[in-house]
């Protein structure tokens, strides 16, 4: 059984304790699928002691956005946990986080600036301000995280080497569903219409793979090839971009030399969905 750490002093005490022996971490927000559970059992081959948490960050959410809905099931998440042998769960309240009189925040402006940062203002500045207190808490050696959450990813790649954090970061390839839709909490707030449209995004992102396999360059080609079926299909696109892999940034003159991200971003219903793909990097996306 994965042992229940509500404090940031308990829980920083068993870190200590298990740092010695290598302490891989993953930080969740709960509503626990088989994604989070590929990042605990990657976070296992890198370190003995494995330390999960779950915790619904109020500041990367938007005021208009689900924070208050978000799905919470402690109970079904421990048992998910403990059948790929989470060691620790962390599982603090608001207050445990941003105690009272907190102003701290960490920032990584420009990673965060395109894609998700334009339509989500905040967004990463919650995320980045989170990660660093779980990672000063946490300290370990390994900390895992999703492709699936691209800008994300990036934004922690940065903070880590900026603040000098001692953890080496992983990123794991995006878990999908057998008809190819990324598996994510917010699924279960779609109908099953909803989910049957939602597939278009996957379905686009295999498209304009087939299309860089078959030799387009052209990122704006690609991404309007991509941008067709999400319109047809969502209810509102926040963006449909093709842009370098790293920087996240537009390519110079539009070309793509060896590889190139995919990101997009669109609304189904009042569920925001995002996914992506590195063009000449990850493997197909296989759709039902
Ligand atoms: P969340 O609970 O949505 O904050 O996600 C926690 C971690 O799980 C983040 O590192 C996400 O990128 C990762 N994650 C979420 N969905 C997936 C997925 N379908 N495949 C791989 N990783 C995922």
């Amino acid at each position: 059984m994965a042992q229940v750490l509500r404090s940031v002093a308990a829980f920083r005490a068993a870190c200590d304790q298990a740092r010695v022996r290598g302490l891989g971490f993953v930080p969740t927000m709960g509503a626990l699928h088989e994604g989070h559970l590929a990042l605990v059992t990657e976070a296992k081959r890198h370190a003995p002691i494995v330390a999960a948490s779950i915790f619904v960050n109020p500041t990367q959410f938007g005021p208009n956005e689900d924070f208050a809905r978000y799905p919470r099931d402690l109970e079904a998440d421990l048992a998910k946990l403990d059948a790929v042998g989470a060691d620790l769960l962390f599982a603090p309240d608001v207050a445990e986080m941003y105690p009272a009189g907190e102003q701290t925040r960490v920032n990584v402006p420009l990673v965060a600036a395109p894609l998700c940062g334009r339509f989500r203002p905040g967004h990463f500045e919650g995320v980045a301000t989170v990660v660093t207190k779980l990672l000063a808490i946490v300290g370990p050696c390994t900390a895992v995280f999703g492709r699936k959450d691209y800008q994300q990813l990036a934004v922690i790649r940065r903070l880590v080497i900026d603040l000098r954090l001692p953890t080496t970061v992983i990123g794991v390839p995006t878990v999908r569903d057998l008809d190819g839709l990324a598996k994510s909490s917010r699924n279960l707030y779609l109908s099953p219409v909803q989910r049957a449209r939602a597939l278009a995004i996957p379905r686009s992102l295999a498209q304009a793979q087939a299309a860089f396999a078959s030799g387009e360059r052209n990122a704006a080609t690609l991404a309007r090839v991509a941008r067709v079926q999400v319109e047809a299909a969502a209810d509102d696109v926040d963006y449909v971009e093709v842009v370098d892999a790293d920087s996240l940034s537009p390519l110079m003159d539009n070309k793509i030399d060896d590889r190139a991200l995919i990101a997009i971003a669109c609304h189904v219903g009042q569920t925001r969905l995002i996914d992506n793909v590195v063009l000449g990097e990850d493997a197909p996306v296989i759709v039902g």
